[in-house]
C-alpha cells in the first residue's frame, strides 16, 4: 500500500509540470483558456516568465501580456514585441502566439538563441471582446465591441493608431463599418495598450522588432502602409521578410508574399505596423499567416484538425524573423531613434485627402478591405 502511494506521488510529481503547461491544439482556445494558460506558465516558470494584467477592454476582459526571458532579467536587453488577434475573426493568430510562447518557454533549450540577447513581450489576445463575439455570435466579426451609437459597434483596432489616422477610404469614418477607425486616434483601450508597450520599449532603448500576427493573406508586410515612400531601412526589412518566407517555403511549401504594405493595398492609415516604425522600432512586420489546408482556402477559420500544423508553420516564420532581428541588431549596434511626435499626425481633413487620393486608391482600398485580413 505504502509502495503504491509512493509510486503515485512520484508519478504525479513527474507529470504535473508538463500537464500544467501542455498546449492543446485540438481546438481553438477560449478567452478564459488563453488567460488560464498564461497563468499556468507564469506559475510553472517564475524565473523566466512574467504575466502582466495590463489593461481592461470595454467589456472588462483582461489584456494580458507575457514577458519571456532566459532567466537573466538584465536591464537593457533588447526586445521583440509581438501581438495577435487585433482582428477578432483571425482565430489562428492567438493559437500561433501561444505556440510561439510555448516554444520560447517550455521548449527553451531549442530556442535559447532567441533569448540570449533579447527578451520577448507577447500580447496573445489583443481583442478579447471581439474574439469572444466572433466565437459565439458572429464569426466574421472583425472589430472590438465598443458601442458607436445606434446599432453600431466596434472599432477596427488596426486602423486606430495615430499614424495617418483616418486616411485611405471612406469606410474608415463609418461607425457601422468593419473598417471604422474609431472616434479619434487611440480611442480604444486595446490600441492604447499596444501603443504604451511600444513607447515603453522605445523609451528604454530596448525595442527592436514589432510583429503583428494576422490571417490569412499568406504574406509578410512592412511599412509604410500609408505612404508609398520606402522607409530608410527598406532593404533590411525586405531581406528579413524574404528570409522568413524562404524558410516557410522550404519547410511546408507554403508561398508567402513579401512587400511594402502600401504596394498591396494602397493608402491605409492608422495601422500598428506603421506606428511601431514611426515611434522607433527599426523592424516592424505584419505576418499574415496561412489559412490554407491541402489546397482549400479556409481563410480565418481552418478546421480544428489543421490548428497544430498551421501554428507550427507560423512558428517557422516567427522564428526566422526573430533570428534575423537577433543577427542584425546585436548589443553593440546603435538603434537609430526618431524623436517622437506627440501631436496627432492626421490630415486636417481626411475627407479632402480621400478625394485627392482618387480612383486608383479606391480600387486598391477595395482589395485591402476585402482580401487582406
Ligand atoms: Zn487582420
Amino acid at each position: 500500500m505504502l509502495r503504491a502511494l509512493c509510486a503515485i506521488i512520484v508519478l504525479v510529481s513527474c507529470v504535473a509540470p508538463a500537464a500544467l503547461t501542455e498546449l492543446y491544439l485540438s481546438d481553438y482556445y477560449t478567452y478564459e483558456g488563453v488567460m488560464d494558460y498564461l497563468d499556468r506558465l507564469a506559475k510553472e516558470y517564475p524565473t523566466r516568465v512574467l504575466v502582466k494584467d495590463a489593461g481592461r477592454t470595454y467589456e472588462r476582459r483582461m489584456l494580458k501580456t507575457v514577458t519571456i526571458t532566459n532567466g537573466e532579467w538584465l536591464p537593457g536587453k533588447r526586445m521583440i514585441f509581438m501581438d495577435a488577434a487585433l482582428h477578432a475573426r483571425e482565430w489562428m493568430t492567438p493559437m500561433a502566439a501561444l505556440y510561439a510562447i510555448h516554444e520560447l518557454v517550455v521548449n527553451f533549450e531549442q530556442n535559447s538563441d532567441l533569448l540570449q540577447n533579447f527578451n520577448w513581450i507577447v500580447l496573445p489576445l489583443g481583442n478579447p471582446d471581439g474574439y469572444e463575439f466572433s466565437r459565439n455570435s458572429d464569426r466574421w466579426w472583425r472589430n472590438n465591441r465598443t458601442p458607436n451609437g445606434g446599432e453600431c459597434y466596434g472599432t477596427n483596432l488596426n486602423r486606430n493608431f495615430d499614424v495617418a489616422w483616418g486616411q485611405g477610404y471612406a469606410e474608415l469614418a463609418d461607425p457601422c463599418s468593419e473598417s471604422y477607425a474609431g472616434s479619434e486616434a487611440f480611442s480604444e483601450a486595446e490600441a492604447r495598450l499596444v501603443r504604451d508597450t511600444m513607447h515603453e520599449l522605445v523609451d528604454n532603448g530596448s525595442g527592436v522588432m514589432y510583429l503583428s500576427l494576422h490571417t490569412a493573406n499568406r504574406s509578410i508586410f512592412y511599412p509604410w502602409v500609408h505612404d508609398s515612400t520606402p522607409t530608410s531601412n527598406h532593404h533590411e526589412m525586405q531581406e528579413i521578410a524574404r528570409y522568413a518566407a524562404k524558410k516557410i517555403y522550404a519547410k511546408t511549401s507554403t508561398v508567402i508574399k513579401t512587400k511594402q504594405a502600401f504596394y498591396y493595398g494602397g493608402v491605409m492609415g492608422g495601422t500598428s505596423v506603421d506606428y511601431a516604425f514611426k515611434v522607433g522600432f527599426p523592424l516592424s512586420f505584419v505576418f499574415e499567416m496561412s489559412g490554407l489546408a491541402y489546397g482549400v482556402e479556409y481563410k480565418f477559420f481552418p478546421p480544428q484538425t489543421e490548428i497544430r500544423r498551421l501554428a507550427a508553420e507560423s512558428w517557422v516564420g516567427i522564428r526566422a524573423l526573430a533570428e534575423k532581428a537577433v543577427e542584425k541588431y546585436p548589443p553593440g549596434r546603435i538603434i537609430p531613434r526618431v524623436p517622437r511626435v506627440t501631436a496627432s499626425s492626421k490630415a486636417p481633413s481626411s475627407r479632402a485627402y480621400n478625394i485627392q487620393v482618387g480612383l486608383l486608391s479606391t480600387l486598391l482600398a477595395y482589395v485591402a478591405q476585402h482580401l487582406v485580413g
